[in-house]
């Protein structure tokens, strides 16, 4: 390459980084090129087919459920996956698996999104509902136990929902849309929270190998804002964008702020979180919970009951705070439910 056409790469906007013929549509957020529309969709593309590469997510044959809320994220996940898994021949059966935890206004819409992308995209969609599988709504755990634990008990019944699901479905695996951004939100709470076990799982690209469903993440080193203002808008995508109306965890909000602060200084700072996070080493000295399964439901669990199972029993027995904070449960058994579960509040979190 010459001088010259090193200056026209390199020129202020001129023409796109990468194919250096048309004209940037925008400026990448990871690498601030300004670049054409085609090279972004052929470049992000790319990327994440490396990442499933790369990492070994998928093996042929496999049956894969998407973790699909309708929201961006997983809009995307599902569009990208199932491009990739035509143009490389990944050779995966290919399902849309949904929760639906009964909340009205939020989650009833967001479903006619994904009931609209399983015939778009062509994929066999899975619903399955708190309500069938504890026999409560999120609208009547929240009418019983208001607006201060509601993500607790919802993020505890989501994981255990998502696990059932995919196991009706029998598959393999199940993806989900977790992009770059939120897993550096979840190392730093991690952090700040001085959760040990869950920061050394929340940097794994696969999880849970050892339990039930593994479960996968496609986006890790992909940049929220290229799945959403970039890839999602420019392709027109059909997805819901409000955020649910029981959310008000700003503890992961002012976390998710400072991050987005950080970027703006040094765009880099994301991927730079998540090398401190694979980067941290576990002192064999420290005890790390055991699992084992819960004695009333089979579910995998540390405790003698699931979490799902202690927050139930607090429900159905009229004492919602059962489960929550650093309390006796039914057995006895002290547990620290809400701190080691708030890491699993989705706030505004996309599955
Ligand atoms: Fe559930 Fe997420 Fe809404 Fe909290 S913010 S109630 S975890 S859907
Ligand atoms: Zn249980």
């Amino acid at each position: 390459m010459d001088e010259a056409e090193v200056k026209s790469k390199k020129g202020p906007g001129r023409l796109c980084y990468i194919c250096n013929q048309k004209k940037p549509a925008l400026k990448r957020p990871k690498t601030l090129e300004q670049i054409c529309k085609e090279c972004f969709y052929a470049v992000f593309e790319e990327e994440i087919h490396r990442v499933i590469v790369d990492n070994q997510l998928f093996k042929p044959g496999e049956r894969i459920a998407i973790g699909a809320s309708g929201g961006k994220d997983s809009t995307v996940l599902a569009y990208v996956l199932s491009e990739l898994n035509r143009r490389h021949n990944y050779g995966l059966d290919l399902f849309l698996l949904s929760v639906d935890e009964g909340i009205t206004g939020y989650r009833d819409d967001s479903l006619e999104t994904v009931k609209r992308n399983e015939i778009q995209y062509g994929l066999p969609l899975k619903v399955v509902s708190y309500k069938d599988l504890y026999g409560w709504t999120m609208d009547e755990i929240v009418k019983m136990i208001g607006l201060k634990n509601n993500c607790t008990f919802c993020g505890v019944f989501r994981r255990q929902a998502l696990d059932r699901g995919a196991a009706l479905l029998k598959v393999d695996k199940l993806a989900t849309g977790h992009n770059a951004d939120d897993i550096a939100e979840t190392i730093l709470l991690n952090i700040l929270r001085g959760d040990i076990a869950r920061l050394s799982r929340c940097t794994s690209i696969t999880t849970g190998e050892d339990g039930p469903i593994p479960r996968c993440k496609p986006f890790k080193y992909t940049y929220e804002k290229e799945i959403i203002f970039t890839y999602a808008y420019f392709k027109r995508l059909d997805y819901f964008s409000t955020e649910c109306i029981y959310s008000p965890n700003a503890y992961r909000g002012f976390a998710r702020e400072f991050i987005k602060d950080l970027e703006r200084i040094r765009p880099r700072a994301i991927l730079d979180i998540i090398k401190s996070g694979e980067n941290f080493r576990i002192s064999t000295s420290t005890k790390m919970p055991e699992q084992g399964t819960c004695e009333r439901c089979g579910y995998i669990s540390s405790q003698k009951w699931c979490k799902a199972c202690v927050l139930l029993e607090g429900l159905n027995r009229g004492l919602p705070k059962l489960g929550i904070g650093r309390t006796r449960g039914p057995l006895g058994i002290e547990q620290r439910t809400q701190r080691s579960m708030q890491s699993k509040q989705c706030g505004t979190l996309d599955f």
